[in-house]
């Protein structure tokens, strides 16, 4: 089974630059294609957009 994720827009709070997302299950947010983090060197990263697109599944 595939572990709950949100793919979200997120952007580096070093340089600025905008990655497709995704947040992990513990919060981690990773861009995807990206795993080593911003190529500015930078590993922080600050989700960005409407949280409209949220969907909780209830177990
Ligand atoms: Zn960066």
């Amino acid at each position: 089974m595939d572990e709950e994720e949100q793919r979200r827009m997120a952007v580096c709070t070093a340089c600025g630059s905008a990655y497709a997302a995704r947040i992990t299950s513990d919060g981690t947010v990773q861009p995807i294609g990206s795993t080593d983090g911003c190529r500015c060197g930078s590993s922080e990263f600050e989700v960005v957009g409407e949280s409209t697109d949220v969907v909780r599944r209830e177990e």
